[in-house]
């Protein structure tokens, strides 16, 4: 009998146990956020946290959709949620040591990520990069209309800038894997909606791509990171510009595919 008393209590305690060490519950932003930093190494600031970084020379706004940072602060951070599990979604595939090569000794904070409710920027931009910060690399993310591309898609911007740091002359090159006679638009805002998603021919992974040659690197980059090899057989312009892309990646963050 006290055996079974002990047996039914030791459940009983592993019934009340369990659920603890499981997920974090599914609105718990600041849980979910404590463990992508610890993680990864980096920092996240939410919601009306980042108006502490929005310099005076910021090139994106924040735009705080009609409530007042004061009601923000009120309601908490729980509506980013979906949005830091989107980031725990695309970060889990980079190798464990790559999120700390973007500390050096002009970023010694590394990266940081800002998650706004939205951002005003020549119309529509649902992510962007800033280098202007204090000692910080920042990565601006929208809470709507971000997807697992536009995180890669930023990401890389944020690359480009470390990869430019150790070799100003890395992409020099990049043009000759265009097709003769091409020049890219130089405007931003010529695409509107679906179009700029839109994949062309093989040689550009978008419309969008043919934008600004950063554009370009950009979109080629969300493609290494969500197409598989058999969509990538089909595109041998578009490969090359991945093979290029990936040799700059390596030699500053390491070989990106090395666990599999
Ligand atoms: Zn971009």
């Amino acid at each position: 009998m006290k055996r079974a008393l002990a047996f039914f209590l030791a459940l009983l305690v592993l019934c009340f146990v369990l659920p603890a060490a499981g997920e974090p519950a599914a609105e718990d932003a600041d849980t979910l956020r404590a463990f992508l930093q610890e993680h990864y190494g980096l920092s996240v600031r939410m919601g009306s946290e980042c108006y502490d970084y929005a310099l005076m020379d910021y090139e994106f706004k924040i735009t705080p959709e009609g409530n007042t940072p004061f009601q923000k602060l009120l309601a908490g951070n729980d509506r980013f949620a979906p949005l830091l599990r989107l980031l725990d979604d695309a970060f889990s595939v980079y190798p464990p040591e790559f999120f700390s090569r973007f500390r050096t000794s002009k970023y010694p904070d590394g990266l940081l990520i800002l998650l706004v409710d939205g951002i005003e920027n020549e119309g529509v931009t649902y992510g962007g990069v800033e280098t202007t910060g204090n000692g910080l690399l920042e990565i601006i993310l929208s809470r709507t209309g971000v997807d697992r591309h536009t995180i890669h898609h930023e990401l890389y911007h944020a690359m480009e800038v470390r990869i430019l740091a150790e070799n100003k002359r890395a992409f020099d090159k990049w043009r000759t894997l265009n097709p003769r006679g091409f020049s890219y638009s130089q405007k931003n805002s010529a695409l509107i909606g679906e179009d700029q998603f839109a994949e062309p021919d093989d040689w550009f992974a978008r419309e969008y791509s043919k934008t600004f040659e950063e554009e370009d690197r950009a979109t080629v980059f969300e493609d290494i990171m969500t197409k598989d090899e058999a969509w990538w057989s089909t595109r041998p312009h578009l490969q090359k510009k991945a093979e290029f892309l990936l040799e700059k990646i390596s030699a500053v963050f390491g070989d990106l595919f090395a666990g599999e």
